[in-house]
């Protein structure tokens, strides 16, 4: 491994960002050294897409990362991840929230969580459609998801070069996080988070309002 090269790329990254937007670096498919020499570094949040991978690397590593889950998140796996997942970011479906929910109250925590919004032109990616979002969040507040924080929105742009197109997208996911934070909800005091972002579309995220990006390739090499 080159521990200089990563240094320094990582240093390029995080000196890139604006206070206050933090930095997931993606360790998917990194090895445990890898990950090590950036906590070594002083850092602290990863973020990881495959529950199986994530399981096995946590034990080897120190205990207060911050592990992000950032994939696509299937209900039976759910189970191994509650009782130290920091934040989930990809929550797509009700039936996943139910599941949060209910691990969550078995592990004896609060989970975090952002809700997916689908806003890129693919069918590819996952997501609530924009117009599902408010519906599902008036109704948290009652008899469901107890146990879960609603932290706030996550989104993935279209992988295209048309970086008006991508731009857009990241706005409308800012516009309905105002349009539901204007409701001033008190359920939801801590709905602060975009999570949008990654190597390709960082500064268009950035523009947009992002809060947190999710950053593989940038910091450790192509895949
Ligand atoms: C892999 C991945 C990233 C990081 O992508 P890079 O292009 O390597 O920065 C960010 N978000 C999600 C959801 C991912 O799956």
């Amino acid at each position: 491994m080159d521990k200089e090269g990563l240094a320094q790329r990582f240093r390029k990254v995080k000196d890139g960002l604006p206070s206050g937007v933090l930095l997931v670096a993606v360790s998917k498919k990194r090895t445990v050294e890898e990950i090590k020499a950036l906590y070594d570094l002083g850092h602290r949040d990863f973020g990881e897409n495959y529950p199986q991978e994530l399981r096995e690397k946590q034990p080897l590593l120190p205990e207060d990362i911050r592990w992000h889950f950032i994939g696509h998140l299937q209900t039976n796996k759910v189970k191994y991840l509650a009782p130290f997942v920091h934040l989930v970011h990809g929550v797509d479906s009700r039936a996943l929230l139910d599941e949060l929910d209910k691990r969550a109250a078995q592990a004896g925590r609060m989970i975090d969580i952002l809700l997916q919004v689908h806003i890129a032109q693919e069918e590819t990616k996952h997501g609530f459609s924009n117009d599902e979002v408010l519906p599902l969040l008036s109704e948290s507040h009652t008899e469901h998801w107890m146990n879960l924080c609603f932290r706030g929105l996550m989104g993935m742009a279209t992988n295209t070069e048309d970086n008006a197109q991508v731009e857009a997208e990241f706005n409308g996911l800012a516009a309905l996080q105002r349009q539901i934070n204007a409701l001033h909800l008190p359920y939801l005091a801590q709905f602060t988070e975009l999570s949008m972002g990654m190597s390709g579309d960082l500064d268009q995220a950035l523009a947009a309002g992002s809060t947190m990006v999710r950053v593989g390739t940038s910091i450790f090499g192509a895949r």
